[in-house]
């Protein structure tokens, strides 16, 4: 080892769903959505002027801030925005979880929490999920440092209701408490209802998912004023300019299009309780989803053993190779057309 190695920050990296690139490949692996973004994006994109790029960015993302309070019914002091939700989230992570005590979230979650809190250093506990896969919320009555909840849950695709998260916030009145709301778009009921009753709710949402822009990296906290201000003065403290012009013209784009974004989930949500139906036909069980994908688990065939059948078709599943989630698939929602070509599959491959 060089002498400076030891000097060296030593983290165990987020590894990312793989991206791979074929002609004919069915991705239903990251939980993108199969649809274009809202088509006042390509109006858009003519009207941006490359001269614009010589200069930096408004380094408060006004523009956006202001649409996204006005289509929630905030006040812009009450909006954060950054790249993705992965970086709203390590911001928030940064700014509130400074405490000796542990923060705490599921056993089974999104695998980037754990990742933040080694990197940032924060102590950390994983209350076990129950063996149905739901959150119990008495886990979270123990004084902690903090807790975070993807609320649906990922991978498990299960959502809680208002009553259970404010239940949380009932009994954690000394810490910040984040629900990660990256699904919430496609059948579950968001937290913002109890953001005027509870000064220490932080709720994050992304563009990546519901409003097809992952590739834009679009992310936002909603939270109350002196949480949003406290995550601007850390930002502020790393990195002023993170949201590129771009971003923050296209992003305006797609909060007005609302009648687009809900049509695109609508139909989401559609295939997604067809396709649960046409697995379970086929010997899976499914999680309950309230998300953009399911969690299925098959009878009699390992998940491994579909994951590598699929992927020889270049059909792309998510599998993870954890304690108690190594028989399952995670099977993005696609067009009406791909979810056909992957059922037809299996049921050649298992009948
Ligand atoms: C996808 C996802 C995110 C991050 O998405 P970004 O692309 O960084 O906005 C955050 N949390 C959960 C639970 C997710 O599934």
């Amino acid at each position: 080892m060089r002498a400076w190695e030891k000097n060296f920050r030593k983290v165990e990296p987020y590894v990312p769903g793989e991206q791979p690139v074929f002609d004919k490949m069915i991705k239903l692996n990251t939980n993108e959505c199969p649809y274009p973004p809202t088509p006042m994006i390509r109006e858009a994109m003519e009207g941006l002027e490359s001269d614009r790029f010589r200069l930096y960015p408004d380094f408060k993302s006004t523009s956006l801030v202001e649409a996204l309070a006005e289509y929630y019914g905030l006040k812009e002091e009450q909006v954060f925005v950054g790249v993705g939700s992965d970086d709203v989230l390590s911001v928030a992570f940064l700014t509130f979880f400074n405490s000796e005590k542990p923060i705490l979230f599921p056993d089974i979650t999104y695998s980037f929490y754990d990742v933040w809190a080694d990197v940032y250093r924060i102590p950390y506990e994983r209350p076990a999920l129950d063996d149905n896969f739901r959150i119990r919320k008495e886990d979270y009555y123990k004084e902690n440092g903090g807790i975070v909840i993807a609320n649906p849950n990922a991978p498990t695709s299960i959502a809680e209701g208002l009553e259970f998260i404010e239940d949380i916030l009932k009994h954690n009145q000394e810490s910040v408490v984040i629900v990660d709301e990256a699904y919430v778009d496609f059948g579950a009921t968001s937290a913002i209802a109890l953001l005027e009753k509870y000064e220490n709710l932080l709720v994050v949402q992304t563009f990546s998912k519901s409003r097809a822009m992952a590739g834009m990296r679009i992310g936002y906290a909603m939270g109350h004023p002196s949480l949003i201000q406290a995550m601007n003065d850390v930002k502020y403290s790393i990195n002023s300019y993170t949201m590129n012009y771009p971003a923050l013209q296209y992003g305006v784009c797609a909060v007005k299009d609302d009648a687009y974004f809900k049509e695109c989930c609508g139909k989401i949500i559609a295939t997604r309780e067809k396709v649960a139906k046409e697995l379970e036909e086929l010997g899976f069980t499914c999680l309950p989803s309230s998300a953009n994908f399911l969690f299925a688990s098959h009878k009699s065939v390992p998940a491994k053993e579909i994951f590598a059948a699929l992927r020889e078709q270049n059909i792309f599943v998510r599998y993870f190779n954890k304690p108690r989630i190594d028989n399952y698939l995670r099977i993005t929602i696609g067009t009406e057309e791909q979810m056909q070509i992957f059922i037809d599959f299996l049921k050649d491959y298992l009948g």
